[in-house]
């Protein structure tokens, strides 16, 4: 049941890092807008910027056709109307694939300033480079397939046959309230192509630390799975998110 995963393991930068870097925070590539920093759809808000993956530095992650980069954006607002009532019951996230050209310049415009009072804010997140490792990856114990279980191979695994909770991709999602992967409208199951987490301990100059360098806090120590089916590509990813 072993899968390879990449680790992207976070670590937080003295120095701003170029924005044609993959990254956490900071200033993000703005060529994959128009003219204008994006808001959140529900409350106007301007968005943070979470997080930038090229294809240049990660080719083995999931690039629809034609893109070259992947961003996730958040709306900050805990008083936005959908803040924790989307279905992935959290604050509102947007994702944008594009493609953009390596060599050019960054648009300009900068970010508006937030209008929520600081503390209905989340904050911006702590801009960081990647320290990526290949790990490998098993399942949770849910993910076991029945006959498996019967015959008690959760009970024989120990710790290193473990599932990865940290920001990553390829491998097994992280299950914390047991949901399983979703279904696609076309009846096929859905895949995981990243996963987003909060504490990233897995990087081994950081041992005895907690929460990950970026300071997202996803609920209780939670993560957000990204999911697409593999037939119907872009338009079936969704996301869920789970915490303690
Ligand atoms: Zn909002
Ligand atoms: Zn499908």
């Amino acid at each position: 049941m072993k899968k390879n995963a990449t680790l992207l393991v976070p670590i937080a930068s003295d120095n701003p890092i170029p924005f044609n870097q993959s990254k956490m925070g900071g200033i993000p590539n703005l060529n994959i807008f128009e003219s204008e920093w994006p808001v959140c759809e529900y409350c106007g808000h301007p968005l943070h910027f979470v997080i930038q993956i090229y294809k240049k530095d990660f080719p083995d992650f999931y690039f629809p056709d034609g893109s070259n980069i992947f961003s996730i954006f958040r709306c900050p607002n805990f008083d936005c109307p959908k803040w924790y009532k989307t279905d992935a019951f959290d604050h509102p996230i947007f994702l944008y694939f594009g493609e953009v050209d390596m060599n050019g310049e960054n648009k300009t415009f900068e970010k508006p300033p937030d209008r929520a009072v600081k503390e209905r804010c989340e904050n911006e997140v702590v801009e960081c480079y990647f320290k990526p490792r290949k790990v490998d990856d098993y399942p949770d114990r849910i993910d076991y397939p029945q006959e498996l279980l019967d015959y008690g191979v959760d009970e024989i695994l120990s710790e290193e046959f473990k599932h990865h909770q940290y920001t990553k991709y390829g491998g097994w999602p992280a299950r914390i309230q047991g949901d399983k992967n979703p279904d696609c409208k076309c009846g096929k199951v859905k895949s995981m192509f990243f996963q987003l987490g909060t504490d990233e301990p897995d990087d081994p100059d950081k041992k005895g630390e907690f929460f990950g360098d970026h300071g997202l806090e996803l609920g209780d120590v939670g993560v957000i799975t990204f999911y697409k089916c593999d037939d119907c590509g872009l338009k079936s990813i969704e996301s869920i998110f789970e915490c303690y």
